[in-house]
């Protein structure tokens, strides 16, 4: 275990700088407060005099765009950039986002013109190579799944939901039972996109109770069931970090009961290569390849959320989607005379995230995807089992997969919440972990190290955690409820800017 560095002198008792600035961190206003109406960064000829034509209804004042210098312009995002932790600064904890290293071969082939420029309205005949990316893609999926087809076009994990959830629903309407399945199973522990689906497609949620150890029990869901149920949604791993190991029984009651069953993938990463949903019975589920194929996400940054769908389900895929005939492959564009539900999105999905997926299955192999797998799942059980004498498990000390759940109970009576834990994790260079998630574990504290982190890494983040946790039960609260200190705006009042986010910027 690695001892804590020497103390750091912290800026409560560093003198204040003139400008405000701390080294390489420095103060950055906001665009428009630096930029000035009456400048600009480029040099441009005077428009020319037209007729107006927009029959009065032209801008009268002037636009009040900041104008800055190409220099001032590179500074204030450069130093923005500063100011962001990233999987490329650090450990980045955060449990069910998986934050793993973006292998830079990712990078070097999305660049490659032949993908970086294809044009989604490009005709099919000028970028075949993009269709074969997308189907080689495709059969990487659902070989890795066991399913029966693939929508590639929905653009993140939630839109892979109502993608399925609609194949789903269009299900049940061809049977006829569109008016009397209207309810969605949805367990305790889900991700909030799950019953955030259901709803917006119009289901009602019906709770299904987490059993004494974290996972649902078939029997809780048989008990849920009635020919009113059109599906449960269930994510496996689940987000407690375990494995749902009644998965074929509950699959075989859904299924008997004649609903259908949608997987939450956003765990895939735990099994790929290891396990396929198939097999467990699954309808519907959506993969993040943000997460499970370590492309980039992240401050709203593009994802993907392919869907695989069972024999049954293929039907009502959306369009559009890829046919092959013999040697020829094309994107069906129209859902007439097809069972197709329709369109989700303009475009085919997202082409860079596809290349990226493809370069790290392909540069890992199938042998490689397993291996990175069982190393996430070595990586939390090896934080955990270094862990859980100074931190709490809420169900027993009992192997997770991809990621390790702590609660709150070990900080009873110590004045220090999962927050203030969290915000002194950020002192020592963390991004913290997950909070408050999953609902049903109080004070959650959910870590996913991923695969990516080295044993160098895990040592440190673990004498970190073990030396906050020390500091925690020796009562020295002040360390927890006023961190950040060494952030750049310290501890903000993050109530109230939920509350009262101020969104405009106006001239004083
Ligand atoms: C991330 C996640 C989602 C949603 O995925 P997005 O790509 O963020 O829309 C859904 N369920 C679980 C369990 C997740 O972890």
């Amino acid at each position: 275990m690695l001892d804590r560095p020497a103390k750091i002198e912290g800026p409560d008792e560093a003198p204040a700088t003139f400008t405000g600035n701390r080294a390489l961190d420095q103060e950055e206003p906001l665009l428009f407060e630096i930029g000035r109406l009456d400048a600009t960064g480029v040099d441009v000829d005077a428009a020319p005099q037209v007729e107006k034509r927009l029959g009065g209804l032209e801008r009268k004042e002037a636009i009040g765009l900041p104008g800055l210098t190409e220099p001032e312009t590179m500074r204030h995002y450069v130093r923005l950039s500063r100011k962001n932790y990233s999987i490329d600064a650090g450990l980045y904890p955060l449990g069910s986002c998986t934050m793993k290293h973006n292998p830079r071969i990712n990078e070097k082939v999305a660049r490659f013109e032949g993908f970086a420029d294809a044009h989604p309205l490009a005709p099919q005949s000028t970028v075949p190579g993009a269709l074969e990316l997308m189907e080689t893609l495709a059969h990487w999926l659902m070989t890795l799944t066991g399913m029966h087809a693939v929508a590639l076009s929905p653009k993140a994990g939630a839109h892979g939901e109502l993608c399925g959830m609609m194949a789903i629903k269009s299900a049940i309407a061809a049977k006829g039972e569109g008016a009397s399945r209207n309810v969605v199973l949805i367990p305790q522990s889900a991700h909030g996109t799950n019953p955030a689906t259901a709803a917006l497609l119009g289901f009602s949620v019906r709770v299904v109770p987490a059993a004494e150890d974290g996972t649902v029990c078939a029997q809780a869901v048989r008990e849920a069931l009635g020919p009113e149920v059109a599906a449960i949604m269930l994510t496996n791993p689940n987000t407690c970090g375990l494995f749902e190991r009644e998965i074929v029984e509950i699959a075989q009651a859904v299924h008997d009961a004649g609903a259908y069953f949608y997987c939450d993938g956003a765990n895939f990463n735990a099994i790929a290569g290891v396990a396929r949903p198939a097999d467990f019975g699954v309808d519907a589920m959506h993969i993040n390849l943000h997460k499970t194929f370590s492309t980039p996400h992240g401050g709203g940054g593009p994802g993907a959320g392919p869907v695989v769908l069972s024999e049954r389900l293929a039907p009502f895929a959306p369009v559009p989607f890829l046919r092959r005939d013999g040697e020829r492959l094309e994107i069906v564009e129209h859902a007439e005379g097809t069972e197709s539900f329709g369109r989700m999105t303009a475009f085919h999905g997202q082409m860079g995230m596809f290349v990226r997926a493809l370069a790290y299955m392909l540069a890992h192999g199938g042998d490689g995807v397993a291996q990175a797998s069982k190393d996430a799942v070595l990586s939390a059980n090896y934080v955990r089992a270094s862990l859980r004498d100074v931190m709490t498990q809420p169900f027993g000390d009992r192997a997770c997969m991809h990621e390790v759940l702590f609660d709150d109970a070990w900080l009873k009576g110590r004045g220090v919440s999962t927050l203030d834990f969290a915000k002194a994790m950020i002192d020592e260079g963390y991004h913290p972990m997950t909070m408050y998630f999953p609902l049903v574990v109080h004070g959650a504290m959910l870590i996913e190290p991923t695969e990516s982190e080295s044993k160098a890494s895990l040592d440190l983040f673990i004498a970190t955690l073990r030396n906050l946790a020390q500091a925690a039960k020796e009562g020295d609260a002040k360390r927890f409820t006023q961190a950040p200190r060494y952030a750049p705006r310290k501890r903000v009042d993050e109530t109230l800017a939920a509350r009262k986010p101020v969104l405009r910027w106006s001239a004083a």
